[in-house]
């Protein structure tokens, strides 16, 4: 089963995507998991990306596109995958869906959350990334994935790992300018959703964003055979 899933920063569509992914077991491939993973080990590819990250513009796409189509020929990719994150605009759409043709993959599920731009941003600032798992998530104004208190603070709720945010969550512009991005429907996010939505093939799914984490995971699941 492959899967595309979007939706705007603070959507929950992280959230969604790891649910997603470990209950078809599926690889999780997130674009921006990726780059962050490589900041941390300050690889070439994580340095070059940093900056654009921080800054919240899209990193370009001829570093991101190769690094998400070599991702997709890896090994655990070939019994599906659920990729969240990429496509980001409209050249990013074309050229994946070029290339599933290329290689006979066939996209079967876009799925969308839905979320007006307001809300999105009131959630961003509160949510927590593990250390030790970018699919753990915390968020501090979420009963269903709050962060528990150990030693006078707060670690992850799954696995008990320090916390922390990412830089690009607590920068005002840096949100603005990512949700400019996403709600774009020219040549940006909500343009790739629409190119995908169009296809004939995949089964689109648009979920609203607004509800709990589980009846948003409910709404997903009961289209997702
Ligand atoms: P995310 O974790 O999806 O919010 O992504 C964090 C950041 O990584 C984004 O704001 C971009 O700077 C970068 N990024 C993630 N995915 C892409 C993509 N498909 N194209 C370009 N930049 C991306």
């Amino acid at each position: 089963m492959n899967i595309l899933i979007f939706g705007p920063n603070g959507s929950g569509k992280g959230t969604q995507g790891a649910i997603i992914a470990k209950k078809y077991n599926l690889p999780h491939i997130e674009s921006g998991a990726i780059f962050r993973k490589n900041i941390g080990e300050g690889t070439e590819l994580g340095k070059k990306a940093k900056e654009y990250i921080d800054r919240g513009d899209l990193v370009p796409d001829d570093i991101t596109i190769p690094m998400i189509l070599n991702r997709l020929k890896e090994d655990d990719c070939k019994n599906g995958w659920i990729l969240d994150g990429f496509p980001r605009n409209k050249v990013q759409a074309e050229t994946l869906a070029k290339a599933l043709k290329d290689e006979g993959i066939n996209l079967d599920y876009v799925i969308e959350i839905v979320l007006p731009r307001e809300i999105a941003k009131l959630r961003i600032t509160g949510r927590r990334l593990c250390v030790n798992d970018p699919n753990h998530p915390n968020h501090i104004a979420f009963d269903a994935i709050k962060p528990v208190e150990k030693d006078g603070k707060l670690v992850c709720r799954v696995c008990g790992g320090d916390l922390k945010t990412r830089p690009d969550d607590q920068d005002d512009a840096a949100i603005d300018k990512r949700h400019d991005i996403y709600y774009d429907d020219k040549t940006g996010t909500m343009a790739a959703v629409n190119y995908f939505k169009q296809l004939e093939g995949p089964k689109v799914i648009s979920v609203d964003g607004r509800p709990s984490i589980q009846e948003v995971t409910d709404s997903i699941m009961k289209d997702l055979k």
